[in-house]
């Protein structure tokens, strides 16, 4: 039975392409449309607007993508092997769907960003995903050519994006989003949605950028999350002591006696300011 798009069933696709996951690019695909629909739905609105996708693969998010009505989809995939059955898709949505072979990491969106909105929508290998999220939090994608990322995570790491102080998944990932972004979970999808099954459930995460982001120097933050956090039992005039112990924590006016999980993304950044 076709799919509502009008496009053969993805399962179909896989088939006739011959596009046996491979575990070395994190092939976990989706097939259920209905699925793929409610991912490209929490990117909310997509009239008009430019979606970048990465890892496309065989195409179940890119249809959800072009049939939720976006004007353009420019998608970045290494594998090869998936090109054939994304030029169906193309044809069948006329000047609508670019396909750049290559490496994620090694592609310069801010430069490819065109007039106009852009969204970002991806199911990634998960060590991708975070190195792009990271990328994209940083020049010379910041300040943003996006309007939001919606990206699918390791429900692990999802919930160290979101995390906030006091949380046990707060951490340099969570203080870099927090300062940058606003970030929420938007819903969990099991192992079974996906051929073949990941070992671990999968989380949806959006993330829009903050309209005025603390200022603060992005390589002092870092400093300073990387050392906190790289001893976060200890008290920070230990964890901190290379950057200025207590002294720094004093002049940023943050007891000494307090660990990295407590301090909130403003009393890092205060810190970074004093550094
Ligand atoms: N979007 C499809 C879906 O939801 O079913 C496929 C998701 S699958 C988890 C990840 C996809 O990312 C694969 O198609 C894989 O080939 C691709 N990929 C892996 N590493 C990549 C990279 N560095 N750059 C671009 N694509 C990559």
């Amino acid at each position: 039975m076709a799919a509502l798009d009008g496009l053969p069933p993805l399962r179909d696709v896989i088939q006739r392409h011959g596009l046996d996951a491979r575990k070395a690019l994190g092939q976990n695909f989706l097939l259920d449309l209905n699925l793929t629909q409610k991912v490209a739905r929490t990117a909310g609105s997509l009239e008009g607007v430019t979606v970048f996708e990465v890892g496309p693969g065989p195409g179940g998010l890119t249809r959800a993508i072009l049939a939720l009505g976006a004007a353009k989809v420019i998608a970045v995939e290494r594998d090869s092997r998936c090109l054939p059955a994304l030029a169906e898709i193309a044809d069948h949505y006329p000047g609508r769907l670019d396909v750049i072979e290559g490496d994620a990491l090694k592609t310069d969106f801010a430069a490819m960003a065109p007039e106009g909105p852009v969204k970002i929508i991806a199911n990634l290998p998960y060590n991708v995903g975070t190195q792009l999220l990271v990328n994209w939090l940083l020049p010379p994608s910041w300040p943003p050519f996006w309007q939001s990322l919606t990206l699918m995570f390791q429900k692990e790491v999802g919930q160290r994006i979101v995390a906030q102080a006091d949380d046990n998944h707060y951490g340099r990932l969570g203080v870099l989003c927090g300062w940058r972004t606003k970030a929420h979970m938007a819903f969990d999808i099991s192992p079974q949605a996906f051929t073949p099954p990941p070992k671990v459930t999968s989380s949806v995460v959006h993330l829009t950028p903050r309209e005025n982001p603390i200022p603060c120097a992005v390589d002092k933050l870092e400093k300073i999350t990387q050392a906190a956090f790289g001893q976060r039992r200890k008290m920070l005039r230990q964890s901190l002591k290379p950057l200025g112990g207590e002294a720094l924590l004093l002049k940023a006016d943050i007891d000494p006696q307090r660990r990295a999980e407590t301090l909130s993304v403003e009393e890092f950044c205060r810190l970074a300011n004093c550094l």
